[in-house]
């Protein structure tokens, strides 16, 4: 029966844009729309049965329905970024992750039903506000998860409600459920951005020493995690139209933190002042301390040409930002000196500094 919802949801470019769907320009903005909101649903219930997930593991289709829409209905719409589809373009990004060649070759049913799972479901009721902001407004999630990972404990933990409530795994013996929510819990606390330096040092300790051996079921969990920390903050590695798009949601959302602190003076959170930050100054930091180290490193470890696409992106868009940026100061330079006398033939005033005029990298291709 939920094969006939979903036909009739799908429009005919909605299920052209899935054929592509391990293509790395993939528009998740443009298939939301198409699918009319439903992108997250639509594209793990696809990847779900295009893998056979759903015969293997004898998903009952109503159960997973339902579990997706909850799934979906539990992220805010209102978020500008922490959003629905944002748990979608971290699905794409996962299922194209595993695509690739070292990965596609080691990891069981179980690992590929695990990444999807974890990718949709990795940010579940977040309230679009951040750690510390619930820690000093003394939310009960903080005290319940003792002030540590508490976004992301709560993502798991609303993931596994809505998986006992819905019984998709009911039918499997409890030792096997149970090991399931566990290991969902381990890669969905991989994305707390917090640890990253003890999973960067980690996964550069096995590079260097070439000790991954995805034979070994606890090394192919490492990867995993790896690949859901690259799935989350991917966004500066895609083309710059949708990373530009994402950079804009991202910073909203710190903006929209920043002014609920300001409103209850409350200190203001870095990088949540939308009077001294701006987008770009946002994602060039962002790029080059958390992202660029990242993507390095998965480079290295899967050395293909995604990977190399990937970082010729985040190239370009940090480029993008640099021109853009350097644009606003020459702009609001001269908006601070007084108007330039005009001379003859030069009516702009502006003979110098054109370099900063110049159009910004990556703006081109899209
Ligand atoms: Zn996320």
């Amino acid at each position: 029966m939920p094969l006939y919802i979903l036909d009739e949801d799908y429009t005919g470019q909605a299920r052209c844009m899935l054929d592509k769907v391990g293509n790395w320009n993939f528009d998740i903005f443009l298939f939301d729309r198409l699918t009319n909101g439903n992108s997250l649903i639509t594209l793990t219930f696809h990847l779900l049965n295009q893998y056979g997930l759903v015969e293997l593991f004898q998903l009952d289709m109503i159960k997973l329905w339902r579990f997706l829409v909850m799934v979906q209905e539990d992220y805010h719409s209102d978020n500008p970024y922490h959003n629905a589809v944002h748990a979608a373009d971290v699905t794409q990004a996962m299922y194209c992750y595993m695509k690739e060649p070292k990965l596609a070759k080691s990891l069981t049913s179980y690992d590929i039903i695990l990444g999807l799972l974890a990718a949709a479901t990795h940010d579940l009721d977040h309230p679009g506000v951040n750690q510390p902001f619930l820690i000093k407004t003394d939310h009960y999630l903080a005290s319940l998860y003792r002030n540590t990972s508490v976004l992301e404990n709560h993502h798991w933990k609303s993931a596994v409600g809505l998986l006992r409530e819905t019984g998709l795994f009911s039918h499997l013996p409890p030792e096997k459920s149970l090991g399931l929510e566990r290991e969902l819990g381990s890669l969905i606390l991989a994305t707390d951005i917090s640890q990253q330096n003890e999973y960067l040092s980690r996964f550069r300790l096995h590079l260097d020493q070439q000790s991954l051996c995805l034979s070994n079921a606890s090394h192919r969990h490492f990867i995993l995690q790896m690949a859901l920390k690259c799935a989350d903050i991917c966004n500066p590695c895609r083309p710059w139209e949708l990373s530009k798009q994402w950079s804009e949601k991202v910073t909203e959302e710190f903006f929209q933190q920043g002014d609920i602190e300001k409103k209850h003076n409350l200190q203001v959170s870095p990088l949540c002042n939308r009077e001294t930050n701006s987008v770009g100054n946002i994602q060039i930091g962002f790029m080059t301390y958390v992202a660029e180290p990242l993507f390095t490193e998965w480079a290295r470890f899967s050395d293909t040409r995604l990977s190399q696409t990937m970082l010729g992106h985040m190239g370009l868009n940090k480029a993008s930002w640099g021109g853009l940026l350097q644009e606003q100061m020459s702009a609001s330079e001269e908006a601070e000196l007084p108007t330039p006398v005009p001379k003859d033939g030069d009516s702009t005033g502006m003979t110098e500094g054109t370099s900063s005029k110049e159009i910004p990298q990556g703006s081109s291709q899209s």
